[in-house]
């Protein structure tokens, strides 16, 4: 393609692209396709000879475009936000066309540069602990970009891992590996999967750890859970904390969990915010970033909830050079003369890296702070209205805390019929949610995704939900539990026998059970594994450990009376533990720890 092609078909493509945003609305948010579908539309092969660029997008149009889900659609309600905006993607448009392959500092000094400096506005635009942010005084910290959010887990594992190993080999030349089976994780039930993926990658142990009724860690297990480790002579490396679950948006309390992690000098505490985190650049959503001072790093994706297009995830760290020795490898072919140029390649897991950094610079530049602080306040003004209109019928429920863009909510039947209402409305294409396991109850996950959402699409979509759950009810004859919305309120199990409604006959009507029933929105640490009654499970490469709170609680008294024998013991011989090797250490009460021992 020269370069007057490309003028004339680049045009063409911002116009479709225009096109495409102006009627989306027009197209359906979800294909109701089986898999299989292009393959009968396409060649098994590539063309041997150039095509024309025109068929190229006809193409495109015709059989591509069919089985796309519209992400950025208003009626698209699944999942969390894909952040998306006209500035990000003409920020991405120029990082393609410069295609530099930013690795050093040498390799694209702007692109290095430029990064440093978002990674500072984006730290700074979200109040973050000044010691994530490089450029405040006395700082050690900083941050990049990443692919994912998964990726900011397993690069702050590795990290925590290879500092872990680091302490526990000391000046011994014994092989790395031989710490592997000493080391262990911890995340909440509600975590997401890419910490479990997160260790099995990195071949250490996870336990997981109980949340309570509203979807946060429990902080109290996890306080006993490190207790019981450290005394069984394991070494606790790695705690997880979630500020906005995937399933249904909750926080944990990073004060609490940070103060139990300061106790274990082993523990790196990481903080995944994924969506929520980028909450924090409203101050009104702070009260649940109070504890970032305990953390080691930090992630969230302005590819959710910034505006910003896949891909952009953002890691910050307190303490730089940990991370970079952890990943640092220096051929001489990557190799320069600018050593005081930031090498991004030690920051993350691939060598290659694209220009992000310039497609946030573009969103921050052109929506201001301000301006994306609108943008969420919206989502969570839309939230709450849809919340209080599912409140407001008693025929539903809504089953989380509703903070940001997210509402969990059922039917006040069994789990059966919001499996139907789920697939009615997947199937409609009409709307698109998702589903997920919230506190032990199947919901279905409203999440306000679209950038110009309206009370509108609000309106319209639970009008839509209404209507479907409506037909449902009548015609599977459901009756409504009037329990009130507690987390433990009344459920009937599929297998139980529903009442049919006195006075109306049944309507027979056949429901499509689509295939999207099938799929499930279980994107947290896998929930099948958690449910399962066994103690230890293997998750093929090393043990995963569910933390049974009765269980725990005995081990723990029966540990701490062991351990009291063995201080006096200890004591009596008038010898100490200095290096805090595991069996000696005790942990305080979570209230015997002074809040100013967490230093910015
Ligand atoms: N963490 C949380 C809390 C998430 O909700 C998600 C995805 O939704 C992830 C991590 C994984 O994100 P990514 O797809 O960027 O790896």
């Amino acid at each position: 393609m020269n370069v007057e092609e490309f003028r004339k078909y680049g045009k063409e493509v911002i116009d479709y692209i225009c096109e495409y945003g102006t009627n989306i609305e027009e197209r359906d948010v979800a294909p109701t396709l089986d898999p299989g579908y292009l393959k009968k539309l396409l060649p098994a092969d590539a063309p041997q000879s150039p095509e024309s660029f025109k068929d190229v997008l006809e193409d495109f149009e015709r059989k591509i475009m069919p089985g796309v889900v519209h992400w950025n659609h208003p009626k698209f309600f699944a999942y969390f936000p894909s952040g998306n905006s006209f500035p990000s993607v003409l920020g991405d448009m120029l990082s393609s066309a410069i295609g530099s392959i930013g690795f050093s500092w040498a390799s694209c000094p702007a692109a290095a540069e430029l990064e440093t400096i978002v990674m500072n506005w984006y730290a700074k635009a979200l109040g973050l602990p000044k010691a994530f942010v490089s450029d405040a005084p006395g700082s050690t910290g900083g941050g990049a970009l990443q692919g994912s959010a998964s990726e900011c887990v397993l690069v702050s594992l590795i990290t925590a891992r290879a500092r872990a190993i680091s302490e526990l080999k000391g000046q011994t030349s014994v092989h790395d590996s031989v710490f592997l089976p000493s080391l262990i994780a911890y995340a909440s039930r509600e975590a997401h999967s890419s910490v479990e993926k997160a260790t099995k990658m990195a071949l250490v142990k996870l336990r997981i750890i109980d949340a309570d009724e509203r979807g946060r860690m429990r902080v109290d297990l996890l306080r006993q859970a490190i207790q019981n480790d450290v005394n069984a002579g394991l070494t606790p490396f790695f705690v997880v904390a979630t500020v906005g679950t995937t399933g249904g948006c909750a926080f944990d309390d990073i004060t609490e969990i940070g103060k139990v992690c300061r106790q274990v000098s082993s523990i790196w505490l990481h903080v995944d915010g994924a969506y929520a985190g980028n909450s924090f650049i409203l101050p009104e959503m702070r009260v649940f970033s109070a504890g970032l001072e305990y953390a080691d790093s930090f992630n969230t994706n302005p590819n959710k909830l910034l505006l910003t297009n896949f891909d952009a995830s953002a890691l910050w760290v307190r303490d730089v050079m940990t991370l970079k020795s952890a990943l640092n490898v220096n051929p001489l072919y990557l190799r320069h003369e600018h050593l005081n140029g930031v090498d991004y390649r030690h920051y993350g897991i691939p060598l290659s890296r694209r220009f992000r950094a310039l497609k946030l610079w573009f969103v921050f530049r052109t929506y201001g702070v301000k301006g994306l602080q609108e943008y969420i306040r919206n989502h969570m003004a839309l939230a709450k209205k849809f919340e209080m209109l599912v409140r407001k019928d008693e025929r539903f429920e809504v089953r989380n805390d509703v903070h940001l863009g997210l509402v969990c909510f059922r039917m006040r039947t069994g789990d059966e019929p919001n499996h139907m209402l789920l697939a009615q409305i997947n199937h409609s294409g009409k709307m698109h949610m998702t589903p997920a396991k919230f506190n032990g109850r199947y919901v279905i996950r409203f999440c306000v995704t679209y950038e110009h959402a309206t009370e509108k699409d609000i309106l319209d979509a639970w009008s839509q939900i209404k209507s479907m759950a409506e037909e449902i009810l009548r015609d599977h004859q459901l009756e409504i539990s009037s329990a009130p919305t507690t987390p433990e309120g009344t459920e009937r199990t599929s297998s139980e026998p529903v009442a049919p409604v006195a006075g109306k006959p049944p309507i027979k009507k056949k429901l499509t059970r689509t295939k999207s029933l099938r799929f499930s929105f279980t994107r947290s640490i896998s929930r099948e594994q958690y449910q399962s009654q066994s103690e230890h499970l293997m998750d093929g490469c090393t043990p995963i450990l569910v933390v049974d709170p009765k269980a725990l609680q005995e081990n723990f008294q029966q540990a701490a009376a062991d351990n009291e024998r063995n201080n006096n013991n200890t004591n009596n011989n008038g010898s100490s533990n200095k290096n805090g090797s595991a069996g000696a250490t005790k942990l305080k009460d979570i209230s015997d720890v002074d809040t100013d021992e967490a230093s910015n």
